[in-house]
């Protein structure tokens, strides 16, 4: 069950409790281990795929949403986010929606469906229907979600997930470079947009994800989080530092972790 915690804030981007990634516990038959963090094993991608029919990439941002919220203006200001988040991220995967009936949830995986893309995002409908209710900045609350999975896109273009996860038991270092991804992708919207709202972008994403308290492990600890999510707000926001810069800062943060 998806249970939403109580979150404290003081200011922008402060400290949040409870902060990992959307990966969120679920019930009966489920498809992952979340061991895995929000990435899918190789193993496990073909039942996520099964539930997910359409796949498309997001590269003008004109594309129309498969399949559709119901809400053309959410639609159309997600596509523009993924492009957004692309471009920024140098990525191109295809992105789907799937059934997530065994848990609220959205994933990444270095596999392709469509010719040329870069491995795939999966964000589950029921994750949506949950992000889309809350009272404040939805369509923030989903491109914190997708910024988050497609810093695992980053990851598997840039072969750092093999390198973070050597002699690792955990994909903790992984998850915790996603979050300064996504947190890298708020300080870039800030300083275009200093009206975006960062740190709802940061608050929403984090409300999810209780296994993350429970498995601090896998994902990290909701200090280690939220410092890896300040520290990528501040790569892009203060210190102006470039895709390149980011990853190559990320991946010794993480490494030393
Ligand atoms: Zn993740």
């Amino acid at each position: 069950m998806l249970r939403r915690r109580q979150t404290l804030l003081s200011g922008a981007l402060s400290l949040m409790s409870g902060v990992g990634c959307p990966c969120v516990a679920g019930a009966k038959a489920r498809r992952h281990n979340d061991i895995f963090g929000c990435m899918l094993a190789d193993h496990e991608v073909q039942a996520f795929f099964n539930t997910a029919p359409e796949t498309r990439m997001f590269i003008t941002g004109d594309e129309p949403m498969i399949p559709r919220s119901g809400d053309k203006d959410f639609d159309l200001a997600l596509a523009q986010t993924l492009v957004l988040i692309s471009d920024l991220f140098q990525v191109t995967p295809g992105f789907a929606y799937y059934d997530d009936y065994d848990g609220l949830n959205a994933f990444a995986t270095s596999r392709a469906r469509l010719n040329g893309a870069n491995g795939t995002v999966l964000f589950g409908q029921g994750m949506l229907a949950r992000l889309r209710s809350g009272r404040e900045d939805p369509d923030v609350s989903v491109a914190a979600v997708c910024a988050h999975e497609f810093g695992h896109i980053v990851q598997y273009r840039n072969r750092l997930t093999e390198r973070l996860s050597a002699g690792q038991s955990t994909t903790k270092r992984a998850e915790l470079q996603a979050d300064f991804f996504a947190g890298y992708f708020a300080g870039a919207r800030k300083r275009q947009k200093p009206s975006f709202p960062a740190a709802m972008f940061a608050v929403r994403l984090y409300d999810f994800g209780d296994n993350n308290i429970n498995e601090p492990s896998y994902h990290g600890t909701p200090d280690e989080r939220a410092a890896a999510l300040m520290y990528g707000f501040q790569s892009s926001y203060r210190d102006g530092n470039s895709l390149s810069q980011a990853i190559d800062i990320s991946t010794r943060y993480a490494m030393a972790l």
